[in-house]
């Protein structure tokens, strides 16, 4: 891989102050229609790029983002307290990963990810942000010097490497095929 030159990129960031949510998943639901086809034609929460981690008897809630995508599930596991309560090993993960089904399209099985609502039409800020009214959802950003090249690539090898491995790379590339004949 070549090396990337050093570019100017906006980082985006949310905040998140688990103090401050309520668990009313309006961020669930804002998310999952905004990415149903066609767009806000349903919201299945299992569609959600954001899920609210509950404790409703101790007022515990953490929304957690889908992050990157593993292609293979991790050798250790991480088991959170908080309050007394033990949570399910994997619980606060961001990842998508073989080895559970949160952060995955319940139709397809595809891998999940936060894209920061860019997408058409253009948000001004992402809509888990703006729906969320206790404000325990913050938008901010920076800018920074990334190697912008070689990041790109990766999430691209990424998001390939997983389809590979759902549905086979000669079904991929007969798709691919296909869907290039069309029109
Ligand atoms: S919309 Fe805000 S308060 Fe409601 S569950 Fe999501 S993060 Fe928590
Ligand atoms: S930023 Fe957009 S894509 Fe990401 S969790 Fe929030 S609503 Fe979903």
């Amino acid at each position: 891989m070549s090396c990337g030159d050093k570019k100017k990129k906006i980082i985006k960031t949310i905040k998140i102050d688990p103090d401050k949510c309520n668990g009313c998943r309006a961020c669930e639901i804002i998310c999952s229609a905004f990415h149903a086809t066609p767009k806000y034609s349903s919201n299945n929460i299992a569609r959600s790029r954001i899920r609210v981690i509950r404790d409703p008897l101790k007022d515990i809630y953490v929304p957690v983002y889908a992050g990157e995508i593993a292609t293979a599930e991790c050798m250790g596991r991480d088991k959170y307290v908080i309050d007394g309560k033990e949570y399910d090993e994997c619980a606060f993960c961001r990842a998508s990963c073989p080895s559970r089904n949160i952060f995955k399209e319940p139709d397809s099985g595809l891998p999940l990810k936060c894209d920061m609502c860019e997408d058409d039409p253009p948000q001004k800020e992402p809509l888990c942000v703006q729906w969320c009214l206790a404000e325990a959802l913050t938008y901010e950003e920076r800018e920074e010097e990334v190697e912008e090249e070689e990041a790109n690539m990766s999430d691209m090898e990424t998001g390939l490497q997983s389809l590979v491995d759902k549905y086979g790379l000669q079904n991929l590339v007969d798709t691919i095929i296909r869907m290039s004949r069309k029109d």
